[in-house]
């Protein structure tokens, strides 16, 4: 996923230590505070702390896309290609208006491409405040605003919030109930209502379903993300992800257990079995 890490900051777990905010991230000027300052500023999201960010194009929404990779994520997915956006960690500590700054002078690639920000992680509800306020201030400028999300902390946006996202992308990692937690730790139930939510607000919504051969490939889970889908309406279109080994190494490097080891990406003739299978549920699905 992302490549623009530019600093980074360990908060330290005993009170009383100064931390570095980021000078070359997301163009916070270089700051102390205190853990408390920093805790406080967290809850009240007027910083937050960003893993990484990055500039890309035609991946995260439409577009030329600033993506924001934010620290901290309640899954634990088998398949994290990053592992270490999953605890509050590592990562900058980032202001909320130098943040917008930066949005800012992007406005001209954004206009140009007809792109914007997308707020992705970890899990981008995570640090709702931090999340909330840069939302509603790029939605401000009429940035167009977009969230990479599993949609599980979706009940902390508010309907407020949600007028603020223009797009959503949705990840659903598994239809079986049973396997979904197995993948990621978690239940499937909160994916499934705040979908139902975007649905009803008839939200722009890409859904991302990663094939994992051996995991989340069999014809009967496929069968199950379809039939959830197909009843969101407002769904654009669904990406079949194959799954790749690229995260290995960071999970070995985290002292981690990783299971998906000697695991190969899918052939292409399943991912396009599994494309098909959501075609027949008239959903418009694409390989990527
Ligand atoms: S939701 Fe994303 S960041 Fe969180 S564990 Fe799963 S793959 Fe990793």
């Amino acid at each position: 996923m992302a490549d623009g890490v530019t600093g980074s900051v360990t908060i330290a777990p005993s009170d009383g230590i100064r931390h570095r905010g980021a000078a070359i991230g997301l163009g916070s000027p270089e700051f102390e505070a205190s853990r408390t300052d920093l805790l406080a500023a967290r809850r009240s999201g007027s910083a937050g702390l960003v893993h990484s960010w990055e500039m890309v194009t035609a991946v995260d929404g439409p577009g030329t896309r600033m993506t924001i990779f934010m620290s901290g994520c309640p899954l634990r997915c088998l398949y994290c290609h990053n592992p270490d956006t999953m605890g509050m960690k590592e990562g900058t500590v980032e202001k909320v208006e130098d943040v917008l700054k930066r949005i800012k002078r992007m406005q001209p690639v954004f206009k140009a491409s007809n792109g914007g920000l997308t707020i992705s992680g970890g899990e981008p509800l995570f640090q709702i405040e931090f999340t909330r306020r840069i939302l509603a201030g790029a939605h401000e400028m009429g940035v167009h605003t977009c969230i990479d999300t599993s949609g599980y902390l979706g009940s902390r946006l508010t309907d407020e919030d949600l007028e603020n996202i223009d797009m959503v992308l949705l990840d659903v990692k598994s239809g079986d109930e049973e396997l979904y937690r197995r993948v990621t730790s978690r239940d499937l139930a909160p994916t499934i209502a705040f979908g139902d939510r975007l649905s009803a607000l008839n939200k722009r919504v890409w859904v991302r379903f990663v094939l994992v051969p051996g995991l989340t490939d069999s014809d009967e889970n496929v069968e199950k993300v379809a039939q959830i889908v197909s009843r969101w309406p407002n769904v654009e279109r669904l990406e079949v992800l194959p799954f790749h080994n690229m995260g290995a190494d960071k999970w070995h490097t985290l002292g981690m257990e990783y299971e998906l080891d000697g695991v190969l990406p899918p052939t292409r003739e399943s991912v396009h079995h599994v494309v098909d299978i959501f075609k027949a549920h008239g959903i418009n699905a694409i390989a990527t």
